[in-house]
């Protein structure tokens, strides 16, 4: 009985993923669904990222490349990050999940009715930190993005394939820390490779910049490959 309940709401989560996913298609909005352990540094990575995107045209209004951004933050409590994104003058909705490990369809799709799509290309999820039940529940979004960093360990892949292997990109933070940890990045590459023999894999330094321009590329390369299936 417990598994048939399960299964029944995954399923109605993929049905309301599936509304949202449309949803952003028809705004022509990217959704990207940002996942990793806590403290990885996601919050930091899109401080970087956003930086970036905006350097890319030096301008707040839209340009050709330049992306215009808005940010779900999922936490169990609290508003510390969602701050520290309104503070780039990024819209941002918060959610707080009130002791739930993960974000689902539901949530999603209530947080999205304060954004307005239409002024904005790209719309980033950041998950609530945590690498196991987040691999389970599709949101909606486009590409997914797992966030690792040294200092976490490069054990992890093997330990938690589920999230790495559905995820569309692997982003190793705080690669300026390596030389203080014993974190091998061609043992996590290998690891990633195994599981997921396609998925890019950007070894970034946000406070530092590194790898950041590469990374921006990318969410611009995805966002015109969403945009052209949409046409097609
Ligand atoms: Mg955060
Ligand atoms: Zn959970």
């Amino acid at each position: 009985m417990k598994i048939v309940a399960a299964k029944k709401l995954l399923k109605a989560n993929d049905q309301l993923a599936t509304e949202n996913r449309a949803k952003l298609d028809a705004a022509g909005v990217l959704g990207v669904n940002l996942v990793g352990s806590p403290g990885c540094g996601k919050t930091t990575l899109l401080e970087a990222l956003f930086a970036r995107l905006r350097s890319a045209t030096g301008a707040l209004r839209p340009a050709s490349g330049a992306l215009r951004p808005a940010v779900i933050e999922g936490d169990i409590a609290g508003s510390i990050d969602a701050e520290r994104i309104a503070a780039l003058g990024v819209p941002v909705v918060q959610i707080n999940t009130d002791g739930a490990c993960h974000l689902d369809a539901v949530m999603i799709a209530a947080a999205t009715d304060d954004l307005d799509y239409g002024s904005i290309d790209l719309l980033v999820i950041e998950n609530v930190g945590n690498l196991v039940c987040t691999a389970g529940f599709d949101l909606g979004e486009h590409v997914r993005i797992a966030v690792l960093s040294v200092t976490e360990g490069d054990d992890k892949i093997v330990k938690y394939p589920a999230i790495f292997q559905g995820s569309d990109a692997v982003v190793i933070t705080k690669v300026d820390l390596t030389p203080l940890t014993n974190f091998q990045a061609d043992r996590v590459l290998g690891d990633v490779r195994r599981l997921n023999p396609e998925i890019p894999v950007f070894q970034v330094s946000a406070l530092k910049g590194d790898g950041i321009a590469e990374l921006a590329q990318w969410v611009v390369d995805q966002h015109a490959r969403a945009q052209d299936a949409r046409k097609s």
